[in-house]
């Protein structure tokens, strides 16, 4: 169990499957206070039932990126209850696949605000809390999309990419306070998002995987425990990529 998880309270944003909810789990598995968010309360229920079945310290909490006010109402909740996050995870994404021609606007802006604006709104919600206990571990979900781009996927890459360079930035004004910022670059991870494929699709993007399968969303989550736990204390400021070889950057 690593010093720097246990009893210390952890938020990840898009715990209701997938990634998120692998990384959730394995916090609070490593002894984290945890707080799982999804945009339903059927959803954070059921974030709830999964930290419960396994006798953990978590619980769910709605909440949606896109609203300033409703993340500022979380951390004060958080708070009041505990006390500030001082781990978080930037997790919650969303994908709205357009070739550019056909590409509407709101495919556009509601990928930045999904995926992009919600590192800065959530980053600096928690910020503060961090910087007074001069500990802090962030961590924002990128995607091998953002280094290597996909037709189809403009609005995608671009969030994704940027989050690179956010980490960067907010990792150097950090990091005088003990926070360090970090960037995980998932490959292709079976979860709800990739359920999507073509058995054709699967099977192309197979040959580009060296070690020939899609990612679990564990091998995100160890990457994770790995960034948070006392072994990245001295990582700050860079992305990780977990894509079984299919980019080496
Ligand atoms: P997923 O299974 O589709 O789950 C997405 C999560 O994000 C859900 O918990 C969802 O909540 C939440 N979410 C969506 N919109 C939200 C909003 N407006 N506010 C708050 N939460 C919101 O996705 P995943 O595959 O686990 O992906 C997780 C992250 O990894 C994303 O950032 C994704 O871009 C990245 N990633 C995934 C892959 C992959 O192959 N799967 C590869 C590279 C990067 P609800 O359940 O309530 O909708």
């Amino acid at each position: 169990m690593s010093e720097n998880i246990r009893d210390r309270v952890c938020l990840v944003t898009g715990a209701s499957r997938g990634i998120g909810k692998a990384v959730a789990l394995s916090l609070a598995r490593h002894g984290g206070i945890v707080y799982g968010t999804a945009t339903t309360a059927d959803g954070a229920d059921k974030i709830s039932s999964a930290f419960e079945s396994e006798n953990l310290n978590g619980r769910g909490r709605v909440l949606d990126v896109r609203d300033q006010n409703s993340i500022v109402e979380l951390i004060d909740a958080i708070n009041k209850e505990f006390e500030a996050p001082l781990i978080l995870v930037n997790n919650a994404g969303i994908t709205r696949d357009s070739l550019l021609v056909r590409m509407k606007d709101d495919e556009w802006t509601d990928l930045i605000e999904v995926n992009l604006t919600s590192m800065f709104r959530t980053a600096k919600a928690v910020l503060r809390g961090m910087m007074k206990a001069r500990f802090g571990r962030i961590v924002n979900i990128s995607s091998v999309i953002g280094a290597i781009g996909n037709p189809g996927q403009s609005n995608y890459a671009a969030t994704k990419a940027g989050i690179v360079g956010f980490t960067k930035s907010l990792a150097k004004e950090a990091a005088p306070r003990g926070i360090t910022v970090n960037a995980i670059a998932p490959g292709f991870i079976m979860t709800d998002m990739t359920s999507v494929l073509t058995e054709r699709q699967r099977s192309e993007i197979l040959e580009h995987i060296p070690l020939n399968r899609l990612g679990e969303p564990e091998d995100i989550a160890q990457a994770v425990m790995f960034l948070v736990g006392g072994s990245g204390d001295y990582i700050t400021g860079q992305t990780l990529h977990v894509n079984g070889g299919m980019y080496l950057s």
